[in-house]
């Protein structure tokens, strides 16, 4: 049986799922739509799946580089368990290639170049539990490559009664989708721009599978998505682009999905470009809006485009300030002024959670792992 080095000794390989064995000892790995091919020895472009022998292991089976508990709306999330702690983990690789990524230090780390330990899935949830959180967030890097782990950690939530969320970039293929989403009670999906040249040279994937996987998510799960656009100044900023995007949202999602206008800061390779002004996020809002969304939020400014107002009668609702509630006046998810069902997943069914605990982020702290320093 193959091993992984990690910290403090070596971990058996995880056996993967959606792959096919080819006549030259190579693996085809069908998980995501960049279909790799991969060599015995090697791994594919989000390094995290390897072939060793003829088969595909997947290194970030219970092997988190990332391990912390956020506030849900930090996924963005404004729609699900509003004011609750969200246990937040990530592994290493990544199968986009963004020069914009504002988690390279792990995304663009093979298993063995970061800091990992062995959790299982079940040790997972319990971790989730002990700190308050009634949902656990697949986050950080891009959670499809980890889809094994991402699917045991969802049937243990299940007995457990958390939730589960993604926090993706939509680039998976037809034949995991459902493997995945099946399990899953939450998603925020990168729409990373409108532009096939965008998705061609700044994030090395290309846009229809992200629409495609956008649209299975509408009209074949139960699942509640939102959707976020970190615009970034001169390559993904144009007025056209954006309302573009938002009527795209329209016709084939509907009014109802929320969507997030983020705002860049340089990191990694593209270090080049200023910060998104708040102006800009303050057009695509009102653009947006004017399309025909119904809720449409700005990120990572101070703003009031951080609240969560009625369509119909322009009542505050969720009153926010960064990633804090400060008051929610939801009632039984309705708008308490003209009664106005709002979309969302707005009741947490796991009573034993104490969900108002404090929410900064913060380093998990619990039991035997409570020496881990992620
Ligand atoms: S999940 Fe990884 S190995 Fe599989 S096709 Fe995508 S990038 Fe390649």
């Amino acid at each position: 049986m193959p091993t992984l080095k990690i910290s403090g000794g070596t971990s058996k390989l995880h056996e993967a799922r959606w792959w096919e064995a080819e006549p030259n000892g190579k693996v085809h790995c069908y998980l995501c739509p960049r279909h790799c091919h991969i060599g015995e020895g090697q791994a594919g472009f989000c390094f995290i799946r390897a072939n060793e022998g003829g088969k595909l292991y997947s290194l970030g089976y219970a092997h988190p580089a990332a391990l912390q508990i956020d506030p849900i709306e930090k996924k963005p999330l404004n729609h699900f368990l509003p004011g609750t702690r969200v246990f937040s983990m990530g592994t290493a690789g990544c199968n986009m290639g963004c020069f914009f990524c504002q988690n390279w230090d792990i995304s663009k780390s093979r298993a063995d170049q970061v800091h990992s330990s062995f959790v299982p899935p079940e040790d997972v949830v319990m971790l989730a539990i002990r700190n308050g959180c009634p949902s656990i967030a697949f986050t950080y890097n891009e959670p499809t490559i980890w889809g094994e782990y991402v699917i045991d950690i969802c049937h243990a939530a299940k007995e457990h009664g958390i939730k589960t969320v993604m926090v993706s970039n939509g680039y998976v293929t037809r034949e995991a989708f459902h493997d995945i989403y099946d399990h899953i009670d939450a998603a925020n999906i990168d729409l990373k721009a409108f532009t096939e040249t965008f998705y061609g040279r700044t994030t090395l994937t290309h846009l229809q599978p992200v629409l495609d996987t956008l649209q299975w998510l509408k009209n074949e799960t139960n699942v509640w998505f939102e959707i976020t656009n970190l615009i970034i100044p001169t390559l993904n900023d144009a007025p056209a682009e954006t309302r573009a995007l938002a009527e795209w949202i329209f016709t084939h999602l509907g009014p109802d999905v929320p969507l997030h206008f983020t705002a860049f800061h340089p990191d990694f390779k593209l270090r080049d470009k200023p910060r998104t002004a708040p102006e800009t996020l303050h057009a695509a809002r009102a653009t947006a809006l004017e399309v025909g969304l119904h809720y449409v939020y700005e990120g990572n400014i101070y703003s009031d485009g951080a609240h969560t107002s009625c369509p119909l009668c322009k009542a505050l609702l969720i009153r926010r300030s960064w990633h804090d509630v400060e008051e929610n006046r939801l009632a039984d998810g309705c708008c308490p002024k003209c009664g106005l069902a709002i979309p969302g997943r707005w009741a947490n069914s796991s009573a034993d959670i104490s969900a108002r605990s404090s929410r900064k982020a913060e380093t998990v702290t619990a039991g035997r792992y409570g020496e881990l320093n992620f």
